[in-house]
Order: structure tokens, then C-alpha cells, then sequence
């Protein structure tokens, strides 16, 4: 029985997959691409990055999906994807560095009010704004699994002043995480600087909307690192509009490649990236898709599964 490999890959991709993956799969396993010819009978484990929609369809003895990308809301948005197939996520200490890393250069770039200073340089003005120190910056992650709590972790190791919300309770030494719509509430009434870090599902999808930027007070700013889905993005240009946010550092849209006419690429209260927070890293993934694959050949299920009720 073989793995597939299919994602919205260009063919040097593939190639490159193709050779970390047989770097680190046993010798016995047989890597199909989604571009070989090749019998779907046969396929038992997929590799999946993006797929694009109907990638899985016709594979009927698929026993395992392997995501080798940290959100699946794209692969759970298709409704080929069969449901009683067990999907594993990536978990990436590279990919959770790499988003620590981003989140604290969003924060950094913020709390030290880079983005007034760039507009003050635009009108030569000297003027030196008042000195905070992190202790009395308070930032709100929304979401507080894998990479909301590396983030979090790391913006208090800084002395940053930091709340988390998810789901479900979790305690955590020096972070204080609140749940529910009240603990929501909470958290966004003293939050100068919001990091998105939810997974986009039915229940998050529109979260970063005009009612939640209400709530944090005037002169906050918005971090987006999670996806595109979450932001109602006319609400965000009316709040930066009236001054109530003052900047927003976005990573993700709702279309990607963001369009060149987007209102986005020129505001000067936007900083925009091309979803470049935390990307795969090819070698370190093929060798933990790997590293679940013998575990599943030795009849264990590898962790930790997509809930799909929950959709993350
Ligand atoms: P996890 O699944 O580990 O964590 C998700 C967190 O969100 C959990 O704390 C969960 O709560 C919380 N959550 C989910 N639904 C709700 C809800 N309705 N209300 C409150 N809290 C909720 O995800 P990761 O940390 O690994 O990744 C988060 C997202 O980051 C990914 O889904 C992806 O979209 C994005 N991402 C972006 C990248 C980029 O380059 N820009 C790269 C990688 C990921 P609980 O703890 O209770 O389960």
C-alpha cells in the first residue's frame, strides 16, 4: 500500500517534497505524487498541504491524512475529504519558532510605535512620543493552542503584560486565559495590541469585526496571523477610519495573492505581508509526516487528530 502526496504544489515543489520525504520515510514505503499515475486502490496515507478540492476522492482504502500545514479549515472545507478518515495536524516546533518569532517582531514593531514614527519621518518631524516599557503594554491572543501559547510564553518572558482566550480552560504560569463571551469581553477592554491566532472554523470565522473592535480601547491595534476569514475587512478600514484602531499588521486575506487593487497594499495604517508568519519547513515536516507514518504502521494513531466536529 502507498502514500500520496498531493498539494497545491508547481512540479519543483513536488520534486523537492519528493526528495525530503524518501530522505526520511522507511525504505519499504512506496511515495506516490499527485501528479504520477498511479492506482487509488492503492493508496493507504495521504499527504496533504492545501489539496486542492476532490484531491481524495475515489481512494477507497485511504486510512490516514498526514496535514503538512498547520491549519486544515481549507481541507475540512471540502466535503470529498472522506469523514471517517482520521486527520493528524503538523506539529512544527520549527513552524511555532518561526511564528513566535513574527508575532514578537509585530508586537516589538508596535509597542516601540514604529508605525507613528514612519509617519512622523514622512513630514521630517522630530518629535519624541512617551516611553512604555513592556510591563505596561498589554497584549490579547485569541487562541491559546499551539503557537497562542509559544507566543504568549514568549511575549511574557519579555514582561508584556499578556491574556489568552480559547475554548476551553487551560492554566498557564503567568498568563491569565479567559473563555467564553464574557471572558472575550474581558480580554478585549485592555488589550492595546490583539495577536490572532484562532483557527478559522464556523464559530471564529468574522470574529475581527466592527463589534469586536468596539470593545478594545481607542488607539489599539490588530495583529491578524491566523487567516483571512477571520477579518470582516470593511469594518477594519472603518475603525482605522475613525482613529479607534490604529494600525493593523495583517499576514493572512481573505484572497491570497491579496489583489494588486486591494485598499490594503496602500494604507498607510496597514502593514501587509504575503502569509509569510510561519511557513512549512520542508525537511523538519517530511521528517515528523514520517515519523507518524511508522508509528500508524506500528498501530498507533499519531497525535494530535483534527477534532472535525470542532473544525480544528
Ligand atoms: P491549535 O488548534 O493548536 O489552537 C487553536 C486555539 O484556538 C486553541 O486554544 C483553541 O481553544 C482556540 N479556539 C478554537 N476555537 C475557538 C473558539 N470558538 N473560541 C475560543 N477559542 C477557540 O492551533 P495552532 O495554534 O496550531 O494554529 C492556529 C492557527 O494559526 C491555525 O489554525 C492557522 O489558521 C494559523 N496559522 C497561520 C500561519 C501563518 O503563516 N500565518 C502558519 C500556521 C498556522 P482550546 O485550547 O480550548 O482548544
Amino acid at each position: 500500500m502507498s502514500i500520496l502526496l498531493v498539494g497545491e504544489f508547481g512540479a519543483e515543489e513536488y520534486a523537492r517534497w519528493r526528495e525530503n520525504l524518501a530522505a526520511c520515510l522507511a525504505g519499504d514505503e512506496i511515495l506516490r505524487l499527485a501528479t504520477d499515475k498511479y492506482d487509488p486502490a492503492s493508496i493507504e496515507i495521504a499527504l496533504v498541504a492545501n489539496p486542492p478540492a476532490g484531491s481524495l476522492v475515489g481512494l477507497r482504502n485511504l486510512r490516514l491524512i498526514q496535514s503538512l500545514w498547520a491549519g486544515v479549515d481549507r481541507l475540512l472545507s471540502d466535503a470529498t475529504v472522506p469523514a471517517h478518515v482520521p486527520i493528524v495536524r503538523l506539529i512544527d516546533p520549527n513552524l511555532t519558532q518561526a511564528m513566535t518569532e513574527c508575532a514578537l517582531a509585530c508586537v516589538m514593531f508596535l509597542h516601540r510605535q514604529f508605525p507613528a514614527y514612519a509617519e512622523q519621518q514622512a513630514t521630517r518631524e522630530w518629535k519624541k512620543r512617551p516611553q512604555t516599557l513592556a510591563r505596561q503594554r498589554r497584549v490579547g491572543i485569541l487562541g491559546f493552542g499551539q503557537l497562542g501559547q509559544a507566543v504568549a510564553a514568549a511575549l511574557a518572558s519579555l514582561n508584556f503584560d499578556v491574556e489568552a482566550w480559547s475554548a476551553r480552560s487551560h492554566s498557564f504560569e503567568g498568563i491569565r486565559t479567559r473563555t467564553g463571551q464574557s471572558g472575550l469581553a474581558a480580554l478585549l477592554e485592555r488589550s492595546d495590541i490583539l495577536i490572532n491566532l484562532l483557527p478559522l472554523t464556523a464559530e471564529t470565522a468574522d470574529i475581527l469585526n466592527a463589534n469586536l473592535f468596539r470593545q478594545l480601547p481607542r488607539g489599539a491595534s490588530i495583529v491578524n496571523l491566523a487567516r483571512g476569514g477571520h477579518l470582516d475587512e470593511g469594518s477594519l478600514l472603518d475603525a482605522l477610519a475613525s482613529g479607534h484602531l490604529a494600525h493593523a499588521i495583517l499576514d493572512v486575506f481573505r484572497e491570497e495573492p491579496l489583489p494588486r487593487d486591494h485598499p490594503f497594499w496602500s494604507h498607510p495604517r496597514i502593514t501587509a505581508l504575503p502569509h509569510v508568519a510561519a511557513e512549512t519547513d520542508m525537511k523538519t515536516a517530511a521528517k515528523i509526516a514520517a515519523d507518524n507514518i511508522r508509528e500508524f504502521r506500528g498501530s498507533r494513531m499519531p497525535a494530535p487528530l483534527v477534532d472535525r466536529a470542532k473544525g480544528y
